[in-house]
């Protein structure tokens, strides 16, 4: 029983963007021993006809690549896929670059050099996250729980523990918002235009006590450590044990 998806004929396909050969090899090298197939592209233009045409589970993606940024093939793989999970693989470790892959529409990132381990596990994770949310597009998704959390959208409660969380219409947006996209990294300003409803974009003084009430509200609820800060960047709920 697996909840990784599968490419045709078997294990799963992950695109590779790296116009480096030697990391190209060093990535495909390590996926190739959890027996998943890698799929290397040097360029943007080859990978985004890689991502339409061969259709892989999950993206690897440098952004210094020869021919355009990186965030050209983020972009346009969003075009037609909103739940291919994207994995920046990058040199550049500023926060800016991290928000503006982030909310071009990446879902996670991984700073150069990184461990071979730690990248084995963000795929892992984003493959899971794949799977699980197929099982929940088919349920309908009507309740979302993680771990000891449990949100229910037709009812707007959140529990933990099965005892309900009193959250204030702004925190329980905020969750429901981190829920919806568990094991995704949600910038500042995703969170700031998406939570505070129409026409209305928060300031991230609020987000922060917003952010810091809510993770009383868990931890009381015995449900603490599920929402990770990513300094200066944004947060991100874990997805539970
Ligand atoms: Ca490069």
């Amino acid at each position: 029983m697996s909840a990784e998806p599968r490419a045709e004929g078997g294990a799963p396909l992950i695109l590779v963007v790296e116009d480096d050969a030697a990391i190209a090899s060093l990535i495909s090298t390590a996926l190739e021993t959890r027996g998943w197939v890698p799929l290397v592209a040097g360029t943007a233009a080859t990978a985004i006809a890689l991502a339409a045409e061969r259709s892989p589970q999950v993206i690897l993606l440098d952004l210094g690549l020869p021919d355009a940024d990186g965030i050209e093939v983020v972009r346009r793989v969003r075009t037609w896929s909103e739940g291919l999970p994207i994995i920046v693989v990058s040199a550049r470790g500023e926060d800016a670059d991290k928000i503006g892959a982030l909310d071009a529409g990446a879902d996670d990132y991984l700073v150069k050099p990184f461990s071979v381990g730690e990248l084995l596990a963000r795929v892992r994770v984003a493959l899971r996250r794949a799977g699980h949310e197929g099982a929940e597009a088919r349920e309908g998704g009507a309740v979302l729980s993680n771990g000891a959390l449990e949100l229910d959208f037709a009812a707007r409660v959140a529990r933990a523990g099965g005892e309900e969380l009193r959250l204030t219409p702004l925190e329980w947006r905020v969750l429901a918002l981190l829920a919806k996209n568990v094991d995704r990294v949600l910038t500042h300003q995703y969170l700031l235009e998406h939570a505070w409803g129409t026409g209305q974009v928060g300031d991230l003084a609020s987000l922060r006590v917003i952010m810091a009430s809510l993770r009383r509200k868990l931890e009381r609820a015995g449900a603490a450590g599920l929402i990770q800060t990513h300094v200066g960047v944004g947060y991100r709920m874990l997805r539970a044990e």
